[in-house]
């Protein structure tokens, strides 16, 4: 992802708005490019302060962002995590499947 695309999805990271390959691609340039993620950073920070300037929350906006950042890239490799496993049973039930084929064709014909 090119420091272009990031900066157009800032905005919907921090509003959650922000799913799947993009997420992903996103998250992976924020962790490398510190000028994006210190972009991401504030744009984060301004929103957050003026959310709790409203409703008088907590402060430890850093903190939250890091929370937010690790939540993400748990759910992103979760969600990997799954389509692996779905993979690999996929293929274990076509094996199964063929393996059936096999053995039915060598025993009754
Ligand atoms: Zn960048």
């Amino acid at each position: 992802m090119k420091c272009k695309d990031s900066e157009r999805y800032i905005t919907l990271f921090i509003n959650d708005k922000l799913t799947g390959t993009r997420l992903k691609k996103f998250i992976e340039h924020i962790e490398v490019c510190p000028t994006c993620f210190n972009e991401m950073e504030t744009n984060y920070l301004l929103k957050e302060a003026l959310q709790r300037l409203e409703s008088d929350g907590s402060y430890d906006l850093h903190g939250d962002l890091m929370r937010k950042l690790k939540n993400t890239k748990k759910c992103v490799e979760g969600h990997e995590m799954i389509t692996m496993v779905r993979r690999v049973m996929l293929l274990s039930a076509g094996m199964a499947l063929l393996f059936e084929l096999v053995f039915v064709y060598a025993f009754y014909l």
